[in-house]
């Protein structure tokens, strides 16, 4: 028999930095490809897997306007940096022989998808993975929201954030030594003590519409399936 996974469909968050690997900028080639082989054993096991993207690796439109860019220019700039780590994680994914699809939420005829709810589903019913980029296709959003926003209209059963720290923490783990990393929360307790899961925007959709958050290490090897097949791993936020 085959271990079942805690879940059936999942929207998992990927940051932009989470694809820097040790490098200042860009796409570190060995990090996407051990994450496009995380997600392939997610696929074998029966997940439906969507997959938002940030852009932080590349650009960030709050950066930009600090350094005197237009905000909203800016912005664009971030969404079309999440599109080029897309296009990076669905060739990763094509390399190891997983289908998978890349919609924008910006239209760009001929190098991806448009977003489209429908379809989306249809493909993760089929086994795809669907890779969402360019965020909401706002400015003044963060790709968290995007991840909210998108795992709420898939359904999914969780938003999974891959991050670079195994968790939430009671406090910050660099000021204090004593912060412990957090199991379980509620979307009140993080509210209340103002910890750091995402911005505001982004975690409010989610307690809203009831969808679990899942913050784990995703570059601690082997961490995505271990929450996929329902082990304690990182901080879960649901309730
Ligand atoms: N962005 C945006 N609207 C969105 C999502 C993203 O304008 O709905 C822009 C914003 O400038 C952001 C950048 O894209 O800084 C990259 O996204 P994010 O910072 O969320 O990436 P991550 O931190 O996950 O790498």
């Amino acid at each position: 028999i085959t271990p079942k996974s805690a879940y059936r469909r999942i929207l998992l968050k990927l940051s932009g930095e989470a694809l820097m690997g040790e490098e200042g900028f860009g796409i570190d080639p060995k990090v996407l490809d051990r994450m496009a082989q995380e997600i392939k054993e997610l696929v074998e096991l029966g997940v439906q897997v969507g997959v938002v993207i940030g852009g932080g690796n590349l650009f960030r439109g709050e950066g930009l306007a600090q350094a005197g860019m237009n905000r909203v220019v800016g912005d664009h700039m971030g969404m079309l940096a999440t599109v080029m780590n897309g296009l990076a994680m669905r060739d990763a994914l094509h390399r190891v022989f997983v289908n998978a699809r890349l919609m924008s939420a910006i239209p760009l005829n001929g190098v991806c998808d448009d977003y489209n709810w429908a379809e989306a589903i249809s493909l993760l019913k089929s086994g795809r993975v669907v890779i969402f980029a360019a965020g909401t296709g706002n400015p003044f959003f963060t790709t968290d929201s995007a991840a909210c926003l998108r795992g709420i209209e898939i359904e999914a059963d969780a938003v999974l954030k891959g991050t670079k720290v195994d968790g939430v923490y009671s406090d910050d783990p660099v000021k204090n030594p004593d912060a412990k990393l957090m199991t379980s929360l509620s979307y009140q307790e993080v509210l209340e003590k103002e910890l750091k899961v995402m911005d505001l925007a982004a975690f409010t959709l989610a307690r809203d519409h009831s969808l679990p958050i899942r913050v784990f290490n995703m570059n601690k090897p082997g961490a995505l399936k271990r929450v996929v097949m329902g082990e304690q791993e990182g901080t879960l936020i649901d309730h």
